[in-house]
């Protein structure tokens, strides 16, 4: 059953399209990388400013969360912030699209940073 799972997950991995943005096996305009994470623009802007902030790890969703990606999570945050001050933002969303019910398509967890 472990095995079965870990399969599963590499699988999941392996066609993952956040995780090859990750390893630059595909395109992507990056605005930012650092050891916990990546930040590029959304292919499909909803806002003139329309970043996701990606953990290194894949994780699916938030809802898969296990014990220590809270710190992860939490530099997303951090690294938000700071990216707005960059980017002249007076106001923003954050925002988590969390399983297929929730609005998420890509299950790699990546929060939307969207302002301008
Ligand atoms: P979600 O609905 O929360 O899973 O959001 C997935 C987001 O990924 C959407 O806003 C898409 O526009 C965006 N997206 C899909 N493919 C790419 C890509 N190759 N590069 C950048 N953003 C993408
Ligand atoms: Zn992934």
């Amino acid at each position: 059953m472990r095995h079965r799972r870990l399969f599963v997950l590499m699988v999941a991995m392996e066609e993952c399209i956040f995780c090859k943005i990750r390893d630059k096996e595909l395109p992507s305009a990056i605005i930012h990388e650092d050891e916990h994470c990546l930040v590029f623009k959304d292919r499909f802007p909803q806002a003139p400013v329309h970043l996701l902030l990606v953990p290194k790890k894949h994780i699916p969703t938030i809802a898969d969360m296990e014990d220590g990606d809270e710190k992860t999570i939490g530099h997303l945050i951090k690294v938000a912030k700071e990216l707005a001050v960059k980017q002249n933002l007076k106001g923003y969303k954050l925002q988590f699209n969390v399983g297929k019910d929730g609005g998420q398509v890509i299950f790699h967890v990546h929060m939307h940073l969207m302002g301008g």
